[in-house]
């Protein structure tokens, strides 16, 4: 497994993998790995001849007083988690390594990443794209694997690589939950005791407004106000959206195919985020 946090290093080894005949398949990630994290590097390592992980706390996506400074950050055990997952290669660059100069140069996704995260987020996936982007253009991915946990930022990376003829295949990947429901997250590691026995209420809101669906309502409201109830009932959750969304995460009275429940709830000052396929 190589390490490193230089461009031009990552470069060399990934130019290597490729003369040598291999698929390059790519990972980004914030680091504090967990087993969603594996899910998707063993979806690389069974499709890829070579597997990069990025590690890297993007400052351009976190809006001031966000939670950049005190993002949980554990290198060692996420070497180790890489290791045991199959990977080949880990670029973890500092922010100088990877903003050497001030960055002027943004990838917006329009619409797409406007509505959920987008409206309380300022600029969050302006400075996703616009990372994601520049580690493609270091990492030069055949494929590249994201978590369906994070719905919207995989639209925007999907439309982003589709828009701009990116020369790659984005994966999706399955979101990878705890036993009791909630998705697995960097920031779990957060919630004190009892937020995390409150956490599965997020999943069981989605979970209603899911069953609500498959029960034949088509009204967008009905299929919202059933999942609100649920998390009404958990004096701990703060509820900041719960829409349901069709592909492009726009807002549809009538149910759409595809269609998606979204919400971020606050866990005390922890914000959580999930969402089911209706
Ligand atoms: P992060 O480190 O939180 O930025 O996430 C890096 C990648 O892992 C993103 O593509 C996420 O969607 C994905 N991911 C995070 N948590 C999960 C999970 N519980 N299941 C599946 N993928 C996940």
């Amino acid at each position: 497994l190589i390490t490193t946090g230089n461009v031009g290093e990552t470069r060399n080894h990934i130019a290597a993998a490729r003369a040598s005949g291999r698929s390059i398949g790519f990972v980004p990630t914030m680091g504090a790995l967990h087993d969603g994290h594996r899910g998707l590097i063993g979806t690389a390592r069974a499709e890829c001849g070579f597997v990069a992980v990025s590690i890297f706390v993007n400052p351009l996506q976190f809006a001031p007083g966000e939670d950049y400074g005190r993002y949980p950050r554990a290198l060692a055990a996420d070497v180790e988690l890489c290791r045991d997952s199959g990977a080949d290669l880990i670029f973890a660059p500092s922010a100088a390594e990877m903003y050497p100069e001030e960055q002027l140069t943004f990838v917006e996704v329009t619409k797409i990443g406007d509505n959920l995260c987008g409206r309380f987020r300022s600029g969050h996936f302006r400075g996703v794209a616009t990372v994601v982007l520049k580690l493609f253009n270091v990492v030069q991915p055949d494929r590249a694997y994201f978590g369906e946990k994070d719905l919207q930022q995989l639209a925007v990376i999907r439309r982003m690589v589709r828009d701009m003829a990116l020369p790659l295949s984005v994966v999706p990947v399955p979101t990878i939950r705890e036993p009791d429901g909630l998705a697995m997250s960097s920031r779990n590691r957060y919630l004190s005791a009892a937020e995390r026995r409150a956490a599965p209420v997020v999943y069981r809101a989605l979970s209603r407004a899911c069953e609500v669906a498959r029960g034949g309502e088509r009204d967008t409201k009905r299929i919202q106000a059933a999942g609100l109830v649920v998390l009404e009932r958990e004096p701990l959750a703060k509820v900041q959206y719960f829409e349901v969304v069709d592909a492009d995460m726009q807002p549809a009275s009538q149910l759409t195919e595809p269609a998606y429940a979204a919400a971020a709830v606050f866990l005390g000052s922890t914000r959580l985020i999930d969402n089911i396929e209706l």
